[in-house]
């Protein structure tokens, strides 16, 4: 089934007064790109590399300018290492000598339940047996150096306000040092529908599918 983007527009301001003020979307007047993403750190940045690397043009906007500091436990898990290796950025990242983790301690009720190596591992024959410590300020700027890289024009400073479906269109309204701006973005690309999602801090994990426009098939998931 095909992501449902009936709902005309999304206000992501808390604020009323920082929402961009009514105004009739003219397509033509805003950059146009395959896709834009909202959020630079490493599900926004994966998620433009990823696409950036399939050849769409896309753009990431984030509010923030990087490098910055994230509150985080800075703990990479296999998982995450075998996708840093996959865009290439885990090398550099290894060259800075990060705390490689491979034990636990697990207390509960002030005792010790377990302590030892962290029993996922083994069961991940094909991942790094460790984790590591790197902290986000490293971490989320690599990243994203390896979506530019890859060809995906990132943004920063850019507070994203609302998003607008017109049409066949998504049109992202976000705020800048020079005032109100916004961009857009077909639903549809070429015969394709990409849509996903960052965890972020609900604990979730993060996705990105593509779907044929024609029968909803999903022809990929990331
Ligand atoms: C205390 C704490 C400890 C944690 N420890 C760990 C750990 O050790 N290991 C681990 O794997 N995970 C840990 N997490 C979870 C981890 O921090 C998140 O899962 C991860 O940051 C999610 O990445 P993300 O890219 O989805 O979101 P974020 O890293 O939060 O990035 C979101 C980006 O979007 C930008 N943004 C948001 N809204 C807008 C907007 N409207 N307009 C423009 N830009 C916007 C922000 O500026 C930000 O750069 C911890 C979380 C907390 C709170």
């Amino acid at each position: 089934m095909l992501p449902d983007y009936r709902g005309s527009r999304v206000i992501l301001s808390s604020n009323a007064s920082d929402a961009p003020r009514p105004r009739a979307s003219r397509k033509s007047r805003q950059p146009s790109y395959d896709a834009i993403v909202v959020g630079g750190g490493p599900a926004g940045a994966v998620m433009s590399w990823s696409l950036a690397k399939r050849g769409l043009r896309v753009l990431t906007l984030d509010r923030a300018r990087f490098p910055r500091e994230k509150v985080c436990g800075d703990f990479v898990e296999p998982r995450g290492l075998s996708i840093l290796q996959t865009m290439g950025c885990l090398g550099e990242l290894e060259s800075t000598g990060p705390l490689a983790i491979t034990h636990v301690n697990l207390t509960l009720n002030g005792k010790t339940a377990y302590r030892g190596r962290i029993p996922f591992y083994a069961g991940q024959k094909e991942l790094p047996q460790h984790g590591y410590i790197i902290p986000r300020e490293a971490l989320d700027q690599r990243i994203l150096a390896s979506s530019v890289a890859a060809g995906a024009t990132l943004q920063e400073g850019c507070q994203v306000t609302a998003v607008e479906r017109v049409d066949g269109t998504m049109i992202v309204h976000y705020r800048d040092a020079t005032g109100d701006q916004s961009a857009s973005a077909p639903i549809v690309v070429g015969d394709t529908v990409v849509a996903g999602i960052s965890g972020g801090d609900l604990g979730m994990r993060g996705f990105l599918d593509a779907y044929r426009a024609d029968t909803g098939e999903r022809i990929w998931r990331f």
